[in-house]
């Protein structure tokens, strides 16, 4: 590993300072993307702030209908928590299917949605529950917050403090993984609010989407819907070693009326 500088703010106002004097700074959340490209020099920061340290980014907590979580609360904080499990259930279902125990223990909500990997499984479950994004300077609605590949719409020294979801008793994950990381080939997220269905898919193309040909159908509908007749023609999908274009569209009309049976 080349030689960088480390450093532990305790306060918002001093981690985005030090961020802001630094040449080639970065933030440390969990570290589990950040570390490993470091050690291959995909990312050579000088500067690494670690914001571990800064209250203001810990907690989940529930108001009026919403339920905040901290940028700092790890993936198995969110499966196990019990606000959570009572009020998105499909959320804490979809955090204890990240990866293993051990990067589950570390990572962390804030650095995963920062990262946008195509294929990290939260984008589905931010852009169905219709999450905001809060940052130190501004919020960010999830349907603008993924740019494309590894890009967002974070400016350089801004830092996610927390996400908000509303309340959706009925929301479910299914996801077709890779055996070896469980990163999603295919990860869908469907999630219900009285009237409609909303499903965002995440692992299929460049950035999550949501699947606008079927949202807003009611339930009723959804159970007689041939998902065959699907068609995608707004989505390039993502040709990969793990799978083709049409192995990942087949597998979306496939997973379809499992995700659908599961809401409810
Ligand atoms: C073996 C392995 C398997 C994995 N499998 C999966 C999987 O199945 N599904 C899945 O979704 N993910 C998977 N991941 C990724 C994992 O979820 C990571 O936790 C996540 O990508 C990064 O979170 P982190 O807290 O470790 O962030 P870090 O690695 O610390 O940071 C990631 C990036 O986000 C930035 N950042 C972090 N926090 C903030 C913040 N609050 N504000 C602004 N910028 C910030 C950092 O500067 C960095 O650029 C896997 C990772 C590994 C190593």
């Amino acid at each position: 590993m080349y030689k960088f500088k480390y450093h532990k703010p305790t306060s918002l106002e001093e981690g985005i300072n030090l961020f802001k004097e630094k040449e080639f700074p970065k933030y440390l959340s969990g570290g589990m993307t950040l570390i490993p490209s470091m050690k291959q020099l995909l990312s050579s920061p000088t500067d690494l702030i670690d914001i571990q340290d800064i209250k203001e980014l810990k907690g989940i907590y529930e108001s009026e209908n919403k339920i905040i979580i901290g940028a700092l609360t790890t993936h198995n904080e969110v499966a196990h928590s019990s606000i959570i499990k009572k009020n998105i259930k499909g959320l804490s279902y979809l955090a204890s299917k990240i990866a293993d125990n051990a990067v589950r223990n570390s990572g962390t909500i804030g650095g995963s949605i920062c990262n946008a990997d195509p294929a990290a499984d939260y984008p589905a479950a931010l852009l169905s529950l219709h999450a905001t994004i809060n940052t130190n300077i501004r919020e960010i609605l999830a349907k603008d917050f993924f740019i494309d590949m590894f890009e967002t719409k974070l400016e350089d020294s801004e830092i996610v403090k927390s996400v908000t979801f509303p309340i959706k008793k009925k929301s479910f994950y299914l996801k077709f993984s890779s055996q070896a990381s469980k990163y999603a080939i295919v990860g869908m997220f469907g999630s219900f609010d009285g009237d409609r269905v909303s499903v965002s898919i995440t692992g299929a193309a460049n950035k999550a989407f949501s699947l606008e040909e079927i949202n807003n159908q009611s339930p009723n509908q959804l159970k007689v819907y041939d998902f065959d007749k699907l068609e995608f023609n707004e989505i390039s999908f993502n040709s990969d070693i793990h799978a083709s274009a049409e192995y990942r569209s087949s597998l979306i009309k496939n997973m379809l009326p499992n995700l659908i049976n599961n809401i409810f």
